[in-house]
């Protein structure tokens, strides 16, 4: 391997850091003989709670499972409809599917990539019965006007927050604006796990209660099963790595706003479109997204200085293969589909040195940027 390479994410770094910490816990679990619930994850769960200043934390087995069960929770099904960002991962849709329930997407702003508040009216039919905000690339959608609508029309809201742990909408952090929000730990969000682990926080207490019920058969007491449930817990292993990551999320948050704030400021004059940020947010640079219309050449430039970059995405939702019965052609959602092919992002994260970023800042203003 090229020592120099900057990798786009350096997943074993962010161990090694915590190597003591995380090889303890570990072995605790092991030698605890207690592999399924337990006192790992209700400790998680109550730490995650007081972190995101929601009143309860429900342990699932990863982010995908936490959107689909909080939809079940909600009471979501056959018939209804539910909003969801055009712009987002194809999770937030699935998770929607899976319910029997339609995805109906709606535009994002231009600026923000985030849903447009000002266009969620227009989608909403008799059916409809929930919005999905997602909040892309760490950065909170805007909440306020999107409860104020959904109030008024009685819609759930579902906050997807999948890449904004730590993020805060108007001073107050992401974990319980709407009725529920749903996490994923995947081992590459800025709160990552050793493999798959998610979560919910909520502060309505019969939300918690169902999904605990829905993670664990539809049972309560063992073998009494109260409704056709799933089999989505947290893993302990993944609980107790979780808390030792937990208690380094903010520190971690900081050194990606400390490189965030670098690129900002270090790539203003370059042919890039650059993050927006709103004064209100406060994201958490899950990733740092650039937009450019010779994005394959820019790529290519990067690579082969040794810079990785990735695609946050290459397709949008309505253009997979698998939602080719929503009958939702090319041009069908343009603001979407034009962010889709412009988007490329940028290496950020806490293990990242200055030294690193200011080698992709030079990487990328030495790219030609030609008019084409
Ligand atoms: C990662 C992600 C998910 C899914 O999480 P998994 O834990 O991989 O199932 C859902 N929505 C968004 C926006 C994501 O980034």
């Amino acid at each position: 391997m090229d020592m120099d390479r900057i990798p786009f994410l350096d997943l074993r770094a962010a161990y090694l850091e915590l190597k003591p910490q995380i090889d303890m816990v570990v072995a605790r679990v092991l030698e605890s003989g207690w592999y399924i619930g337990g006192t790992e994850v209700e400790a998680f769960e109550v730490d995650y709670a007081a972190y995101t200043g929601a009143k309860y934390c429900v342990g699932l087995g990863n982010g995908l499972e936490a959107l689909h069960l909080a939809l079940k929770a909600l009471d979501v099904g056959s018939g209804d409809e539910v909003i969801v960002p055009s712009n987002t991962y194809i999770a937030t849709w699935l998770a929607v599917t899976y319910t029997g329930a339609r995805p109906v997407p709606v535009e994002p702003d231009e600026h923000t990539y985030n849903l447009n508040p000002e266009l969620l009216e227009a989608a909403i039919t008799e059916r409809t019965k929930a919005v999905i905000p997602v909040h892309l690339y760490g950065q909170p959608a805007d909440l306020e006007p999107i409860l104020d609508v959904a109030r008024r029309h009685h819609l759930y809201v579902l906050e997807d927050a999948a890449q904004a742990h730590g993020a805060c909408y108007k001073g107050k952090r992401i974990g319980a604006h709407g009725d529920a929000v749903a996490w994923s730990f995947y081992p590459g969000k800025n709160l990552g796990a050793m493999g798959d682990a998610g979560a919910v926080t909520t502060n309505n207490p019969e939300i918690a209660e169902k999904l605990r019920m829905l993670r664990n058969y539809g049972s309560k007491v063992k073998y009494v099963n109260e409704m056709v449930g799933y089999n989505s817990r947290l893993d302990p292993l993944q609980a107790a790595a979780l808390r030792v990551k937990l208690g380094v999320l903010e520190e971690w948050n900081i050194r990606r706003r400390e490189l965030a704030a670098l690129y900002l400021e270090k790539l203003e004059d370059t042919g890039l479109v650059l993050p927006f940020i709103p004064d209100w947010a406060e994201s958490v640079w899950h990733l740092f997204v650039v937009r450019t219309k010779v994005r394959d050449e820019f790529q290519k430039h990067l690579e082969a200085r040794g810079i990785g970059t990735l695609i946050h995405y290459p397709i949008p939702p309505h253009r997979q293969q698998a939602y080719a019965n929503l009958g939702l052609p090319e041009g069908s959602l343009p603001v979407s589909e034009a962010i889709h092919r412009e988007v490329v992002s940028l290496p950020i994260g806490p293990h990242l040195s200055l030294e690193q970023a200011e080698r992709v800042i030079e990487a990328v203003q030495s790219f030609t940027w030609a008019p084409s």
